[in-house]
């Protein structure tokens, strides 16, 4: 039986260990029967099923309007973390219709809300997240896909790119610049529909742990002023309090895929004979599982830590978030590395747990802010409390 003790800690209450046993039924249930073959199809049928059971409704709230505080991060956490250990795609999913509807729940006019957030709880829409460009990725305030307005419209014109659900999204969150300060102070948030004129899908891109994923293409594209999340100029704002929240729970799915391959280790070395004993028998093997162990416990705790500390009502969580995102997802290479070293050449045998974690958990390090940039936001709090002394 995989190890559940961390439910006990008093980051929790009763709900969330409620919440937890009954998904980890409900995916065991529902996750296994999804044919992969077809991506998108596998998508929809997620988010189809997420609905079905209810789990939507915890990332798209049902009271929207200045919800921020009202999204329970150890909740989503705790989903990722569980979807995860079953299945890399339906954690997608889950977290996808999240990120993608988050602004509109956030920074939405209430028509708005109105419109899209029933359907995306109820899996009738599929969102999708658009802000990173050919040359804007870790450097966001690099944006150059321009929203000039005219009248009651912006048009949009530009290129984005690594845009998850890119190709089966229903709309995109997407971030333009608009002009009224320099850098990252000249974005703005809108929400565009897939079919809007001048929206099209320009390459879809195939990745090692295969997910829908496009480069989108804008040109010409014309966007009622309505459409506007939160005010012309404050889309790096939105952009930055979307990731806050949801930068944690890149660091909960890390650590599912981490807890599934640590949950995979201990019966390959009990069961695996090598020099007349159990592989279990060697104390290099046994150094590796301690290591493994000792990764997630100290990944846990950072996720759960950060997850707290915004429920409690924290406004940011910038430091706590950045540093539970860095250590799960690195720690969770490392742990998923392992895992397939302790395996030998089953380890990399195509669709075994471990060669498919080993491929789901890499991209982890590099989105939402790559481990580089994480390390800088932490840096940048500990120098600003230095200079505050002097
Ligand atoms: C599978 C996947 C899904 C994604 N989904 C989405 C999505 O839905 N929506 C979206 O908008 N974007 C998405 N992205 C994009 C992602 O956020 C970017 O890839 C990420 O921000 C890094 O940008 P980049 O790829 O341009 O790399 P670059 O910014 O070019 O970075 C290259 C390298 O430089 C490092 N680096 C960055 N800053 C520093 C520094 N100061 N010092 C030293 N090294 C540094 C980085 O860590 C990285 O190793 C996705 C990416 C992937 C891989």
């Amino acid at each position: 039986m995989p190890d559940r003790s961390f439910l006990d800690w008093p980051f929790f209450e009763d709900e969330h260990r409620r919440l937890a046993a009954a998904l980890d039924l409900w995916a065991e249930r529902e996750l296994g029967s999804i044919d992969h073959h077809d991506v998108d199809a596998a998508c929809r049928e997620l988010v189809t099923r997420l609905a079905a059971g209810g789990w939507l409704d915890h990332v798209v709230l049902r009271s929207a309007g200045g919800a921020q505080e009202r999204l329970d991060v150890r909740t989503l956490c705790l989903i990722r973390e569980t979807l995860a250990r079953h299945s890399g795609l339906a954690d997608f999913a889950f977290a996808m219709q999240g990120l993608g509807s988050a602004a509109i729940t956030l920074f939405g006019a209430p028509a708005l809300q109105q419109a899209y957030l029933p359907a995306v709880r109820q899996g009738r829409k599929i969102a999708a997240f658009a802000l990173s460009e050919p040359d804007a990725g870790s450097d966001v305030a690099a944006l150059a896909t321009t929203a000039v307005a005219y009248g009651d419209d912006y048009v949009l014109d530009g290129e984005k790119t690594w845009i998850s659900n890119g190709g089966i999204a229903d709309f995109y969150t997407l971030f333009a610049r608009t002009g009224e300060g320099p850098g990252a102070r000249g974005l703005s948030a809108f929400l565009v529909d897939a079919d809007t004129p001048g929206l099209a899908i320009a390459e879809r891109i195939a990745v090692i742990a295969p997910h829908p994923l496009a480069r989108l293409r804008l040109s010409g594209c014309r966007v009622p002023r309505s459409r506007l999340l939160g005010a012309p100029g404050k889309g790096f704002a939105v952009a930055m309090t979307v990731l806050d929240i949801f930068r944690s729970t890149v660091g909960a799915a890390a650590l599912g895929f981490a807890r599934r391959a640590l949950d995979e280790a201990p019966g390959r070395a009990a069961g695996r004979r090598l020099f007349g004993a159990p592989l279990g028998d060697l104390q290099l093997t046994q150094a590796r599982l301690a290591d493994m162990a000792v990764d997630v416990d100290a990944a846990a705790l950072l996720v759960y830590r950060a997850a707290w500390t915004k429920d409690q009502g924290a406004p940011r969580v910038t430091r706590e978030a950045a540093m539970a995102k860095l250590f799960a997802t690195e720690a969770a290479q490392r742990v998923v590395d392992s895992a397939v070293q302790l395996f030998g050449g089953l380890g990399v045998v195509s669709g075994h747990p471990v060669e498919t974690l080993y491929r789901e958990v890499r991209a982890l390090r590099i989105y939402e802010g790559a481990s580089e940039v994480q390390k800088l936001v932490i840096a940048r709090r500990l120098l600003e409390a230095g200079r505050a002394k002097n």
